[in-house]
C-alpha cells in the first residue's frame, strides 16, 4: 500500500491517504496534550508504544468478536486502518473511580464499582467535549438509538476482554475512552486507539499509575510508565 498526502493532523496522530480510497495510514506522534489542550509536551517513545499496543489490543478484540478498523501494522509508528467517519461520541467506561468522575461526584479515586459505568461526551474541541446522554445524541443526529445501543454493548464487551487481559499482566484497568467509526456501508467499527493515552492503568499490587495521568499531573516517570506497559504487553 502506497502512502499519499496527509489528510489530517490531530493532537497525537497524523492520517495519510493511500492508493486505495478505503484505507488510510495513521502515524503516531510523541506529542502529548492534556487539560483540554492547555498542557503540551513530548513523551519520548510514546508514538511507538501506543501504535504497537493499540494494534495488539485491536487484534485481541477482533478475536473476541469486536469489529475494529485495524488492518496491518507497517512499522513501529505506522498502521493501515480502514477509513471511517468517526462518530463524534467519546465513549468512556469506568471500573474504578478516578479523574473527572472523582471530581464531579466529590469522591476519592480508587472506589471499585459494583458494575462498570458508561458515559458519552460530544467530541467537539470548541465546546470542550461536553457530557452528552443518548437522548442528546439522537436529538442532534449523532447516532440512532440502535447505533447507540450497539456501541454501548460493544464498549462493555471491550471492557470485559481488556479487564481480564490486563489483570493477567498485573494491571488494573481503571477506565478508558473509545471512539467508533462508520464504514462506507454504515457498519460501525471500533476505531481510534487504545493505549496509555486513553486508558488508566494501575499496577495491581501497588496501584502505581502506568498511564498518561503521570503527564497530566506532572508526576514524573512518564516515559518509564509507557515503557513498563510495553514491557508487560510484549515482554520487552
Ligand atoms: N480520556 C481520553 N480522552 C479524553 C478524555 C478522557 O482518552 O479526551 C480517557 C482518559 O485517559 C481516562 C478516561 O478516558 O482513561 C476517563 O477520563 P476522565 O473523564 O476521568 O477525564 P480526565 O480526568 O482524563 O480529564
Amino acid at each position: 500500500m502506497e502512502k499519499r498526502e496527509q489528510l489530517y493532523e490531530g493532537k497525537a496522530k497524523k492520517v495519510f491517504s493511500t492508493d486505495d480510497a478505503d484505507y488510510v495510514i495513521v502515524s503516531y506522534k510523541d506529542d502529548a496534550t492534556a487539560l483540554d489542550g492547555l498542557k503540551k509536551g513530548i513523551i519520548a517513545g510514546k508514538g511507538a508504544v501506543n501504535n504497537r499496543m493499540s494494534n495488539f489490543l485491536m487484534q485481541l478484540l477482533e478475536k473476541n468478536g469486536v469489529p475494529t478498523h485495524f488492518v496491518k501494522e507497517l512499522s513501529d509508528r505506522e498502521t493501515v486502518v480502514r477509513k471511517v467517519k468517526i462518530v463524534p461520541l467519546e465513549v468512556i467506561i469506568r471500573n474504578i473511580s478516578a479523574g473527572s468522575f472523582a471530581k464531579r461526584f466529590g469522591v476519592e479515586e480508587g472506589i471499585v464499582f459494583a458494575e462498570p459505568t458508561v458515559e458519552f461526551s460530544y467530541k467537539n474541541d470548541e465546546l470542550h467535549d461536553p457530557l452528552m446522554n443518548a437522548y442528546h445524541a439522537i436529538a442532534l443526529g449523532v447516532a440512532t438509538r440502535e447505533e447507540i445501543e450497539w456501541i454501548k454493548a460493544m464498549a462493555f464487551k471491550v471492557n470485559e476482554v481488556l479487564k481480564a487481559y490486563f489483570l493477567t499482566l498485573g494491571v488494573r484497568l481503571v477506565d478508558f475512552k473509545l471512539e467508533f467509526g462508520r464504514l462506507p456501508d454504515g457498519t460501525i467499527v471500533l476505531a481510534d486507539e487504545i493505549s496509555p493515552d486513553t486508558c488508566r492503568f494501575w499496577d495491581a499490587e501497588t496501584n502505581e499509575k502506568l498511564d498518561k495521568d503521570r503527564f497530566r499531573r506532572d508526576m514524573g516517570g512518564v516515559e518509564d510508565a509507557y515503557r513498563e506497559m510495553m514491557r508487560r504487553v510484549f515482554g520487552e
